[in-house]
């Protein structure tokens, strides 16, 4: 059992639930788990969403998703998942990338702005045309059918932005996601935000565009570490 806070109210708690649906009974060789989705209406903050995970899972794996979107507080969020041991996973411009690169992959800097990713995923399967039209931003039936079977692509196209990121000392095979001690010593804001891959002196808000979505993946063991 572990614990994922996310910011939105739809997207992101449909995938969880898609996870567990998915992959969380176990298979060969892969151990089952059981995604506790942690969410509000109407969202949260990325702030909010580490304080709220951290109440929620107590000492269990915790995990927190946010976006870079135009959030203010994320240096604030990550300092907190750094002091109580809450893995984060964040995505730039935001977390429609990590659907996108299901299907493609994207390059150039999206400047916090998820409309051209928006507008890509739309155009990349008929399942996804009508997404975050009149709000829809779910992920379930069709949706949730066209990701299937490509979780390996998109772990692969999300480490692909981790090796030309601009910083250019990030390197995919530096990520880590083996379990961690809630009640270990606090880590450096830039030492936790480095579980990525990327280097400890690139800036989290100029990983442009990145998503960390796929370590969820790996340490869940849904896709095998490559490195
Ligand atoms: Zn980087």
């Amino acid at each position: 059992m572990l614990y994922v806070a996310c910011e939105g109210e739809s997207t992101e708690p449909d995938y969880l639930r898609y996870l567990n649906e998915q992959f969380g009974d176990g298979d060969d060789g892969r151990r089952p788990f059981r995604i506790q989705p942690v969410y509000r209406k109407n969202g949260m903050t990325p702030a909010k969403v580490v304080e709220a995970v951290r109440e929620a899972a107590a000492e269990d794996e915790a995990w927190a998703l946010f976006d870079r979107d135009s959030h203010h507080e994320i240096p604030q969020a990550v300092k907190a998942a750094a002091e109580y041991g809450i893995e984060f996973a964040f995505s730039h411009p935001s977390f429609d990338l990590w659907l996108l690169l299901h299907f493609q992959t994207l390059t150039g800097a999206q400047s916090g702005s998820s409309k051209i990713v928006v507008e890509k995923l739309r155009q990349a399967t008929d399942a996804f045309k009508d997404y975050d039209k009149r709000g829809d931003k779910s992920v379930k039936g069709a949706r949730r059918d066209a990701l299937k079977g490509r979780e390996g692509r998109a772990v692969a196209n999300a480490r692909s932005l981790v090796a030309s990121c601009a910083a250019g000392r990030c390197r995919p095979d530096h990520a880590r996601t083996e379990p961690v001690e809630r009640d270990a010593e606090p880590r450096s804001s830039q030492e936790w935000a480095a579980r990525s891959g990327h280097a400890q002196e690139c800036p989290i808000l100029r990983r442009d565009p990145s998503t960390d979505v796929w370590r969820l993946l790996v340490a869940l063991g849904i896709h095998e570490d490559e490195s």
